[in-house]
């Protein structure tokens, strides 16, 4: 209790973190937040969990200032090492977006709201209606287009490994690409079809696995390896390249 007791009394009296600012990079805004952590003893920068932009942990002394000017000094570093993975990026006129692992232009004509289209000779989405509402439309129609490639790669799986799930659907979770609940119901990132396809099966084979084997356990491995011959490549995929899936179109809690 009294160590309770002590370590509320510790966080009280860190002082408060500064606002969140933005700092420029190559000309593109990116936000910085800020936290405090009394066990930290000097200034660490990371990237923000859902990609779209720095956070910095400070002692529990640094002034503002302090931590301003590391962050402008920091400018080169970020450059080098975060700049391309960090950006927020909307969908709109123009922006590229990957689809299935191969980059696509988003093309807005305006005009009347209508379907989604995908002119294959140009690699180019064609979303039409009012440009305010693009953003959402794009996100809306990928969770459309994940669901669809999702639902055919674990029914295939299943039938594969013999098993049976209840449900799937796909959601925005930000730290797993997929889940298998006690229920046998899968549940799957939608930024998986922004990913290589063998990505997204691979991630459909391991969640299926799980039906048969709900462990990580070496028979569990050998029943994912049997179905799913680019499991290694993915999971390097997924362990290198998969965070960037998360700045693109709308987040969803
Ligand atoms: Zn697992």
């Amino acid at each position: 209790m009294i160590n309770l007791l002590g370590r509320i009394a510790m966080l009280r009296s860190l002082p408060a973190a500064p606002e969140p600012c933005v700092l420029e990079v190559d000309g593109r805004p990116v936000k910085l937040s800020f936290k405090r952590n009394v066990r930290c003893k000097r200034m660490i920068m990371r990237l923000a969990k859902d990609g779209t932009g720095l956070v910095m942990t400070l002692p529990k002394r640094t002034s503002q200032a302090e931590a301003h000017r590391f962050a402008l000094a920091s400018k080169d570093w970020i450059r080098k090492n975060l700049a391309n993975r960090m950006v927020a990026t909307e969908f709109g006129d123009g922006v590229l977006v990957p689809l299935r692992g191969e980059l696509w232009r988003i093309s807005c004509p305006g005009g009347r709201r209508g379907l989604v289209q995908q002119d294959h000779e140009a690699k180019t989405l064609i979303v039409p209606g009012d440009l305010a509402h693009v953003n959402r439309r794009l996100t809306d129609w990928l969770k459309q287009q994940a669901l669809q490639d999702l639902t055919r790669a674990s029914h295939h799986c299943a039938t594969a490994m013999n098993v049976k799930f209840s449900a799937i659907t796909v959601r925005d979770q930000s730290s797993r690409w997929g889940s298998c609940s006690h229920a046998r119901a899968l549940s799957y990132s939608w930024r998986l079809i922004l990913a290589p396809s063998y990505v997204l099966d691979y991630v459909a084979a391991h969640e299926v696995a799980h039906l048969q084997e709900m462990n990580h356990g070496p028979r569990f491995w050998r029943l994912v390896l049997t179905h799913c011959k680019t499991a290694k490549q993915a999971r390097h995929w997924l362990k290198t390249e998969a965070r960037d899936l998360h700045r693109y179109g709308v987040k969803t809690p």
